[in-house]
């Protein structure tokens, strides 16, 4: 799912040292030559093999491609080998979309091939375009237009007098996970979904289509899973446990994570004349795309039927796992992963991610060759079935959950990987670290390193805030994680420190999850000499191979403690403007103000008094957050002080220090997991329920105050204390090992 990358890129491209190993000792070393072999050229080579031919979830190619990865890794002198799971894989058997009033018209449903792109004609391999996990259903309603069929689109509606039930709605592509679309339009009574890619998004708005431009063509269709990912991910029948072939499963009729109603995506060629057989009010100003018509809502006169059958059959996983023993502590594992299985060809989604982690994999067993030894035990893991919904590496990370949470030191996600400037997002105690890391890896396209880019990015995109902070602190801040690739099961049901990174932001796109995502548009429109596929491995190697070196593992607390701090400043805010709008909102009714501006030939429904959300008692947050950061500045002076004396203290006094530190993200978990969402674990971090992709901070209290469960949110508040006190706990008592040592 490259469109999280994206996400998690954006949001640390516009929101807002130390060096971790001596320069003498053997492992700056090894990093500095890990740098100097990535090479392009073979980059490119894995990425033509990879995505010649469509490799999804139960494809011979997806199978072919893990066999082939599993031989290059034992060539490069990795213990590999497969590690398979089966599960529910559902492939369309019936698709229909057709307008049967006021006039008659047939959805095509298919993307033609295009004669100078030689993939995009292997339609025997082809899986057409359709939403994964969509319940069977044959129905025939009126149509309704909502936007992004977003929770705040359906209050426009109501406002409106508009109502879903009943009806088959469809909403564009954009602004959240595809996945909400239909869960919401089920929960207002809707009885189908249809998902189009507006132009205006990611079509001829932007730039020329492909295959002139880059851009979604006429035919286009982004395909997608639409499973409810924030109420847990991975194959829907075994929520929790690893689907090894004789696990427990849900019947399909029992599995929460299933669509309500049928969906299908449609191109915007097929949406077209069911948009424009809409009448009713026209659409807000916002609402409206790039068609060459007058958007309106409906509901009808345009009515339309959706017939939607898959087979459900369970199918098998091929993760490819790769290991080098670690010659001092090999029970203690930095963990890296990027998926290989694609909607169609994926060329970008994934292969411009797993190339580059290939090429890491052959320098890393260059560096073996050399006789380098790394002290950690590296595992790399080249997960299948991501895109269904994080099947590959959920059901690993279930399987291994209790060895990862004793062994488990990090884990570092990539996917779609572009040209530009370098992202990052994920836990904070390891912001200083890939700060670090980006300030040895050149930039491609300047002769400025890939930070001082990213720094520079920072100045130029943000506000006045945005700006001095990223002039003047130390380090760039990196985002927080939602959800939309492999790191979820590591981040937020296992507990592992976790960094998501990729370069990008100076290609606009729109063949994401279409048959057009190949190697022809990739090398014509993209990072079309792989040079930024270097510059990811060489950022996440360098990240391996440091935290597999390092004496003291470099985990860093003040910038987490600072983090927490902003969250809780945040959240604060986030009520305070909740309650400031319900006493502005009451105000204005009394006042009249509704009554006096509706229009009476177009009314609104007038809003009605609320409830002032009541007052949250942040008290033992903010007491919690004072602790962490002063253990977090103690531990930061006891670090940098063994640190400046390594290697003078001995291995056997800093591993049990190490053993220990490896557990502190997993103090901000609790194994009660997310209100209404046990599966989740981690208590600073979580996808929205309604959002998908983009991130929720603190999120019991954040969703609490946002779902006006303001009970909730209060005893949300203690919980995280709790988890923050069990934080500040470890780190202390580190920090007074630390000190004894110096
Ligand atoms: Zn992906």
């Amino acid at each position: 799912m490259r469109s999280a990358v994206v996400c998690a890129l954006a949001f640390t491209l516009t929101a807002s040292s130390l060096r971790l190993v001596a320069q003498s000792s053997p492992a700056a070393a090894a990093d500095a030559r890990f740098r100097a072999i990535p090479d392009a050229k073979s980059i490119g080579d894995y990425m033509r093999r990879l995505s010649a031919r469509p490799h999804h979830v139960g494809s011979a190619y997806d199978k072919d491609n893990a066999e082939w990865m599993l031989a290059k890794l034992k060539e490069w002198g990795w213990d590999a080998r497969i590690e398979s799971f089966t599960v529910l894989f559902p492939t369309p058997k019936e698709r229909v979309v057709e307008l049967v009033a006021p006039t008659s018209f047939r959805a095509s449903l298919e993307e033609p091939a295009v004669a100078i792109d030689p993939t995009s004609n292997q339609k025997a391999e082809q899986l057409p375009p359709f939403n994964a996990y969509s319940i069977d259903g044959d129905v025939t309603a009126p149509l309704v237009y909502v936007n992004y069929g977003r929770p705040s689109d359906y209050e426009e509606l109501d406002a409106r007098g508009i109502s879903v039930k009943g009806a088959i709605v469809i909403a564009r592509y954009g602004a959240s996970w595809r996945g909400i679309k239909p869960k919401v339009a089920a929960e207002h009574g809707a009885v189908g979904c249809l998902i189009y890619s507006d132009p205006r998004d990611d079509g001829y708005f932007v730039d020329d289509v492909f295959p002139e431009g880059p851009m979604r063509n006429k035919t286009g269709v982004q395909r997608g899973s639409v499973l409810d990912m924030p109420l847990y991910p991975g194959d829907p029948l075994t929520p929790g446990i690893a689907a090894t072939p004789d696990a427990k499963r849900l019947d399909l009729k029992d599995a929460p994570t299933m669509t309500k109603i049928p969906v299908m995506p449609i191109s915007y060629g097929d949406a077209q004349p069911l948009l424009a057989a809409l009448k009713g009010p026209v659409a807000p100003p916002d609402w409206r795309g790039a068609l060459a018509m007058t958007y309106h809502i409906g509901p009808g006169p345009a009515r339309v039927h959706m017939k939607m059958t898959s087979s459900f059959d369970l199918k098998p996983l091929y993760n490819v796992i790769a290991t080098v023993p670690g010659s001092a502590y090999p029970n203690e594992w930095v963990v890296r992963g990027n998926h290989h299985d694609a909607w169609v060809n994926g060329a970008a989604d994934p292969v411009s991610g797993t190339g580059p982690m290939l090429e890491e994999a052959r320098a890393i067993g260059t560096l073996l060759t050399q006789g380098w030894r790394p002290k950690r035990t590296i595992v790399y893991t080249f997960w299948d079935g991501e895109e269904p919904m994080l099947l590959g590496s959920t059901e690993w990370v279930e399987q291994h959950d209790e060895e990862l949470r004793q062994k488990a030191a990090i884990y570092i996600n990539s996917d779609g990987n572009g040209r530009g400037f370098f992202g990052a997002a994920g836990s904070h105690s390891l912001e200083k670290f890939i700060n670090a890391v980006v300030k040895d890896v050149d930039d491609p396209e300047t002769k400025l390193t890939a930070w001082k880019r990213w720094q520079a990015n920072r100045i130029a995109g943000g506000s006045a805030e945005v700006k001095t902070e990223a002039r003047t602190r130390a380090d760039l801040r990196i985002g927080a994680l939602g959800s939309g690739s492999d790191y979820t099961p590591f981040l937020q049901h296992n507990g592992t420190a976790t960094l998501n990174i990729g370069f990008g932001g100076l290609d606009e796109d729109g063949i994401y999850h279409s048959v057009y995502d190949d190697f022809y548009h990739f090398t014509h429109f993209s990072d079309t000499d792989f040079a930024y596929g270097r510059a990811l491995a060489q950022t996440a190697g360098t990240a391996v191979i440091r935290f597999a070196d390092a004496d003291l593992l470099p985990y860093e607390f003040t910038n987490l403690a600072d983090t927490v701090q902003t969250y809780i400043k945040e959240l604060q805010a986030l009520l305070k403007q909740r309650q400031d709008a319900v006493k502005e909102r009451n105000r204005s009714i009394e006042e009249g103000v509704f009554a006096a501006i509706n229009d009476p030939k177009r009314p609104l429904k007038a809003p009605q008094i609320e409830d002032v959300p009541p007052e949250i008692n942040f008290a033992p947050l903010e007491n919690a957050s004072t602790k962490l950061t002063r253990a977090a500045e103690r531990y930061r002076k006891a670090s940098d002080a063994v640190r400046s004396k390594l290697p003078a203290s001995p291995a056997s006094a800093l591993q049990p220090i190490n053993a220990r530190l490896m557990q502190a993200e997993r103090q901000l978990t609790d194994p009660a997991g997310l209100p209404r969402r046990p599966w989740y674990r981690h208590l600073l971090y979580a996808p929205g329920f309604y959002t998908g992709y983009a991130v929720k901070t603190m999120p019991g209290v954040r969703e609490g105050i946002e779902e006006k469960k303001y009970d909730e949110a209060e005893s949300e508040v203690l919980r995280l204390a709790k988890a923050l006190d069990r934080e500040t706990a470890l780190i202390t008592s580190v920090a007074a090992d630390l000190e004894k040592l110096r």
